[in-house]
């Protein structure tokens, strides 16, 4: 699939729910996140025959994203349903790896390659403090998971505020140096004032090479994430709404005044 601006989109991020375990200063609203009614959440059918549809058009890999993905009932089964689709050659996960300790070996059983795994500070206190209470041992836990389930290559997203050279980003990239990870800095965004920069290490936020679509836990097709467009399957159709998001795809992000990242999908 090419877009107007003659880029190849490949590769499609699929928010499975906006729900999280924990709650991310730049991501959450600690109190009431005004969440999705269940009854709004795609179903495993719906998610499926999205992949199933997205795949002969063009996509060839996939990431699961939220919320927090491993928080979703029976994720171990969606991964597995998506996986069986033909065509398809790679499925990521980015997680918080709170509960990846629980779930690597199956979600590598089930068909999942490979995971992204978020980590900001290397400090217990301070983890606390930017997840506002979670437990940082249960990361570590989770990231000797993703490595022994053969997960790999492990990566980890390590949001900064401006610059690589940050107390905790350096700390972050020592452990990874010592654990065998590799690392992506991603510069903290705003989606509401347009505000984002390149991932270091990685391939977000460069716009001349974009290659995603992205799809919502509610089933809407978005062009970017820095855009307020959105074409919901249940409405147009899951071909229609992927062809819509390609045809609308900006040529680059601006602002998106409707989404925060947990219900978007970061
Ligand atoms: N819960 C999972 C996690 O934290 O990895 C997946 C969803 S989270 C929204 C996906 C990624 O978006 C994480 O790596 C997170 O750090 C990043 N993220 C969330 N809010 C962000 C923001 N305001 N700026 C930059 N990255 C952000
Ligand atoms: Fe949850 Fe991920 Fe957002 Fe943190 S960044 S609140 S873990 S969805």
């Amino acid at each position: 699939m090419l877009d107007r601006y003659n880029r190849k989109i490949n590769y499609l991020r699929i928010s499975v729910t906006d729900r999280c375990n924990l709650r991310c200063n730049y991501c959450m609203p600690e109190n009431d996140p005004c969440l999705l009614s269940h009854d709004d959440i795609l179903t495993f059918e719906e998610i499926q025959q999205v992949v199933a549809v997205a795949v002969p058009l063009g996509i060839d890999k996939i990431r699961l994203t939220g919320g927090e993905p491993l928080v979703r009932r029976d994720i171990i089964n969606l991964v597995s349903m998506i996986s069986a689709v033909p065509g398809l050659k790679d499925l990521g996960m980015t997680t918080n790896g709170i509960l990846l300790d629980k779930y690597a070996k199956r979600l590598s059983a089930a068909g999942l390659k490979r995971v992204n795994i978020s980590l900001d500070t290397v400090n217990p206190e301070k983890f606390r403090e930017i997840t506002r209470g979670g437990d940082i041992n249960k990361v570590f836990r989770g990231i000797s998971a993703a490595k022994e389930a053969g997960l790999l290559p492990v990566k980890v997203n390590c949001v900064i505020d401006s610059s690589t050279g940050e107390e905790d980003a350096m700390a972050v990239g020592t452990y990874c140096r010592e654990n065998d990870l590799d690392i992506r800095y991603i510069p903290k965004m705003d989606l509401e004032t347009g505000k984002f920069g390149i991932v270091h290490g990685g391939t977000g936020g460069n716009c001349i090479q974009c290659n995603r679509l992205r799809l919502t836990s509610d089933g809407k097709v978005k062009p970017c994430l820095f855009s307020d467009l959105a074409f919901d399957i249940r409405e147009f159709g899951i071909q229609e709404a992927i062809e819509q998001a390609l045809l609308s795809k900006p040529e680059k992000g601006s602002i998106n005044l409707s989404n925060l990242f947990h219900n978007i999908g970061g």
